[in-house]
C-alpha cells in the first residue's frame, strides 16, 4: 500500500514541489527516487549525480517492498513494485506519469527489477 510521504525533503535541481526538475519537467514528471546509495531522495538521476560525488547504486531484486518511489502530485510513496506495475499513474491519486521514464528504470531499479 501506498503511505504518505509528506516528510521526505527531495534534494537536487527541483524547480516546483510536485518534484519536477531541470531535466525533467513536463507536465507528467512528477516522481522521484529514492536512492540505494544514499537514502536520498532526488527527481531524477542527473540531480543525484550532480548533487553527489559517489557512484549511484541501484536497487536489487529482493528489494521491490522498498518504498522508493514518491508522487510528486499527492506526495504518497509507492513500493518500486507497485511503480513498475501501476501503468504509468499513481495508485493513490490517478496522476499520470511519464512513460518515457520507463526506458531508465534499469537505472534506479537495476536489470531485474525493471523489466519485471
Ligand atoms: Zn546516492
Ligand atoms: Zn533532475
Ligand atoms: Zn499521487
Amino acid at each position: 500500500m501506498s503511505e504518505r510521504g509528506d516528510d521526505i525533503e527531495v534534494q537536487g535541481a527541483t524547480i516546483d514541489d510536485e518534484t519536477r526538475c531541470e531535466h525533467y519537467a513536463s507536465e507528467r514528471d512528477v516522481v522521484a527516487f529514492k536512492f540505494a546509495c544514499c537514502g536520498d531522495w532526488y527527481p531524477c538521476r542527473a540531480c543525484h549525480d550532480e548533487s553527489t560525488d559517489h557512484a549511484t547504486e541501484t536497487w536489487g531484486s529482493g528489494e521491490v517492498d522498498e518504498h522508493a518511489v514518491l508522487c510528486g502530485a499527492c506526495h504518497a510513496t509507492m513500493s518500486i513494485e507497485e511503480y513498475v506495475g501501476s501503468e504509468h499513474a499513481c495508485p493513490e491519486c490517478g496522476q499520470s506519469f511519464n512513460q518515457g521514464c520507463e526506458e531508465h528504470w534499469e537505472r534506479y531499479f537495476g536489470e531485474d527489477l525493471a523489466r519485471g
